[in-house]
């Protein structure tokens, strides 16, 4: 029961996670299954790629492919709408920080 909790929690601290970083420059799934590794989540491909998926439908993401390596790898950035909602939640977790 208490591992559901702790599972929502850590999902919806990889969304921030990838709002932010796709904020910033462009990655590839790959890249960012190492990077929150380092941030300590271990996530699989099986679990990244579906969040990223859904981050494309709503319109938070965008995809770009590109050739690299003569292979086809996609690139995933936000969009104006996943900026002004990485914005928000940044504010709102500003907020939360100074009281807890
Ligand atoms: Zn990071």
């Amino acid at each position: 029961m208490k591992e559901k909790i702790i599972r929502k929690i850590f999902n919806g601290m990889i969304y921030i996670h990838i709002l932010h970083h796709a904020s910033e420059e462009a990655f590839y799934g790959s890249w960012m299954i190492e990077e929150l590794k380092g941030h300590g989540y271990n996530i699989s491909p099986g679990t990244l790629y579906p969040v990223l998926k859904e981050m494309v439908e709503q319109g938070l993401l965008e995809k770009e492919e590109r050739i690299v390596y003569g292979k086809i790898r996609k690139y995933y950035k936000t969009t104006k709408e996943g900026d002004i909602l990485l914005n928000s939640l940044r504010e709102s977790l500003k907020e939360l920080t100074n009281k807890i």
